[in-house]
């Protein structure tokens, strides 16, 4: 891991640049507007002050899958004067909830009832509107985390009324090392599902759409992605 020397801050500042290029490259080839999607930067593989580097390089919405990397960098990043939206985009324990929840803006992981309603809880104590996708698993592999898609009906139908966090979307990862033709199917179904809650729920809006990380970001951009969550292909030379 390298020290946050100028030199570091220009390999970011590169990286980052690249990064948007080519996510802006993968937003023309699916003749989407380049404003439909957020990059969320994952810091989770670097140290709060590398973590800065990125964020001073422009990118500001930054994800990290746990707790403790959300509020050591999300207090490092106060000390420096530094602003930052923080997703929590990795599984997440209800103990953990209240150490972070004035520190994060949106939760990609919400996979069960119970987490949502102590999130609910929390979120309303604390006076604060959660944004909260909820993780779908659309692959065959039984060790992945996310809700599987059968359960997600049930969840969201009552999860939705639940008050101080507002469902948004889904979230999902690809079977790693999958072709580029398999990821795009499991990104497709993921955009299927939402369309029909959508359509079942018309009262709310699941606008977001979570997937797509350094290896497949095009084919979840090609498929509706709104949110690609790209952690390795900013930290080239770094880590
Ligand atoms: C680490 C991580 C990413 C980023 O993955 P890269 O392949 O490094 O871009 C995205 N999403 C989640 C949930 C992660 O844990």
């Amino acid at each position: 891991m390298q020290e946050a020397s100028d030199e570091t801050a220009a390999i970011i500042r590169t990286n980052w640049t690249r990064v948007q290029e080519q996510v802006g490259a993968a937003c023309d080839a699916a003749a989407r507007p380049a404003e439909q999607v957020t990059i969320v930067g994952v810091s989770k593989y670097v140290s709060p002050p590398i973590a800065l580097l990125l964020a001073q390089a422009g990118c500001c919405v930054l994800g990290e899958n746990r707790p403790q990397a959300i509020w050591d960098k999300a207090e490092y990043f106060r000390q420096q004067g530094q602003p930052a939206e923080w997703h929590m985009i990795g599984h997440l324990q209800r103990n953990k909830i209240r150490r972070i929840i004035s520190d994060i803006c949106c939760v990609h992981s919400l996979d069960s009832l119970r987490l949502a309603q102590a999130l609910s809880e929390e979120a309303v104590r604390v006076e604060q509107c959660l944004r909260c996708l909820i993780e779908v698993n659309v692959t065959q592999d039984a060790s992945k985390t996310g809700l599987p898609a059968h359960e997600l009906e049930v969840v969201l139908e009552q999860t939705l009324r639940l008050p101080g966090i507002s469902i948004q979307g889904l979230m999902a990862m690809s079977t790693q090392q999958s072709t580029s033709d398999a990821a795009r199917r499991e990104f497709a179904s993921v955009r299927d599902l939402r369309d029909k809650m959508q359509s079942r729920y018309p009262e709310i809006q699941l606008s977001e759409l979570s997937m797509g990380m350094s290896s497949d970001f095009r084919e979840a951009i090609a498929e509706g992605a709104t949110l690609v969550r790209i952690g390795s292909n900013l930290w080239q030379g770094i880590i």
